[in-house]
């Protein structure tokens, strides 16, 4: 095969011997090896043996736009020859990071005015942590340091994010500086008991908020830190109205409302922003992923007037807010950003998108007949499948039976790529790009996995 790279077995003994693998069993990995990829076109995957796999997740969640963008790698390399680094430190700036953060501004909820541009969606989250506590010192409330975040939330793993994270091996063993972070049951529709009635299950979402900030006193809590539909807590789609129901218990108990968007945003749920659909205009908002649709990394953090006023007033003047890094608003990440934007709006990327989402819901919804299949969700291009041994007692499976990596693991002998929570919930985010050819492949790939697991 053309792509196939020459001296594969070398570069496994490599990997093995020194790449560090993040969130993967260190020891297990070394005896099973890389999966090494080497090429990638539109929605495809040729890995180091030639192997051709349709990529049902994007990457990360994150190639939103779809590989093999030209117009993408042209806005960089113009950029790196024109001007490959400026500092985003202290006055300096470029024009790329100028009109992005412009872009940002017209596109998102109308409260938020300010950009800070990171290196990713830990950084992001990390930053509005920071900037958060900076702002209550500010304003005279040093009291409100305590933040709320969803049970099976994933904020990143910046020290700071992975304490609002809430899945348990990200603390495992860590340290993390947890007495400032509580968690709040997730609204999850299959498993909460009040989650066969939409309207209850907003109910009890905004009683346990209303709950844990009168725990913990008003006085004392900073903010409520959310994703709108729960990513890697296993792609939990809330009852449309939940995220502005929370946004609007949020105000009346004075606390910020944090938006964590850096899966749900730019398309993949629908709309550029998941809030957008309900009218939710937040405090905070943290993004990246689908931002450069992962050609290189960068997020960004952004904050209401009333925020950045908080900090930019509270500071005594003259005196520096001591936060940002090397690579803050990296000039190459934000052409290539500006870039990925436009194919979404003048592209027509998000408008296929749309299109495809029916396709998506098909595909998933038909497999809820499937033996192994207690639970299918899905908005927009974000969707899962929870798997039961038992579809009346929502039972799961012995996690002895490695379920989960059987499928991934026939899966990919099927040619698909998609991901796996735990040991019994399967994630999708195809690129926004599918077409309805490759949908129809994808569910065919995938029907076949599940059927030979069964
Ligand atoms: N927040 C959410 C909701 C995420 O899903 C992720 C990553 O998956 C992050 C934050 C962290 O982003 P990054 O991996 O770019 O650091």
């Amino acid at each position: 095969h053309p792509t196939a790279l020459p001296h594969h077995a070398t570069l496994d003994a490599i990997d093995r011997a020194h790449l560090i693998h993040p969130v993967s069993p260190w020891r297990t990995h070394e005896q099973r090896g890389p999966t090494v990829l080497a090429s990638a076109r539109g929605a495809w995957l040729t890995d180091a043996n030639g192997h051709e796999l349709l990529d049902a997740f994007a990457g990360l969640w994150c190639v939103n736009v779809g590989y093999g963008q030209e117009s993408v790698v042209q806005a960089a390399a113009e950029q790196m020859r024109r001007l490959p680094y400026a500092t985003g430190y202290f006055h300096f700036s470029s024009e790329p990071a100028i009109r992005l953060a412009q872009k940002l501004v017209q596109i998102a909820p109308a409260s938020l005015t300010r950009v800070y541009l990171t290196l990713g969606g830990s950084e992001a989250v990390d930053a509005a942590v920071r900037f958060i506590v900076q702002y209550y010192n500010a304003i005279g409330k040093p009291s409100k340091k305590q933040f709320i975040a969803l049970e099976r939330g994933y904020h990143g793993s910046s020290s700071t994010g992975a304490g609002l994270t809430a899945l348990p091996v990200f603390h495992r063993g860590f340290d993390l500086p947890l007495p400032t972070q509580h968690y709040i049951p997730s609204p999850n529709p299959y498993r909460h008991a009040d989650g066969a009635d939409p309207q209850a299950l907003i109910a009890a979402s905004v009683a346990s908020l209303r709950a844990k900030v009168a725990e913990l006193g008003a006085d004392n809590v900073a903010a409520f830190f959310c994703e709108p539909i729960q990513g890697s807590g296993g792609v939990i789609v809330p009852p449309k109205g939940w995220l502005k129901a929370m946004r609007d218990a949020a105000r009346e108990l004075d606390i910020l409302f944090v938006v964590d968007e850096v899966i749900t945003g730019f398309g993949r749920t629908g709309p550029i922003f998941a809030c957008e659909a309900e009218g939710v205009e937040p405090d905070l908002m943290t993004m990246a992923k689908g931002l450069t649709s992962g050609y290189v990394p960068m997020g960004a953090t952004m904050m209401s007037e009333k925020v950045y006023a908080g900090i930019a007033d509270g500071a005594p003047a003259g005196v520096p807010v001591g936060h940002g890094a090397t690579y803050s608003a990296h000039p190459v990440s934000a052409a290539v950003a500006l870039e990925v934007l436009r194919l979404y709006e003048e592209g027509g990327v998000l408008a296929n998108g749309r299109r495809g989402a029916a396709h998506f819901a098909a595909g998933l919804d038909a497999l809820r007949a499937h033996p192994l299949v207690g639970d299918a969700r899905h908005r927009g291009l974000l969707g899962a499948l929870e798997l039961v041994s038992d579809k009346q007692g929502k039972r799961g499976f012995d996690p002895a039976l490695g379920l989960a990596d059987r499928i991934f693991a026939a899966g990919y002998r099927n040619g698909l790529v998609f991901r796996s929570f735990g040991d019994h919930i399967l994630g999708f985010a195809p690129a926004l790009t599918f077409t309805e050819d490759e949908f129809a492949q994808m569910f065919a790939r995938l029907k076949k996995t599940l059927d030979e697991v069964l």
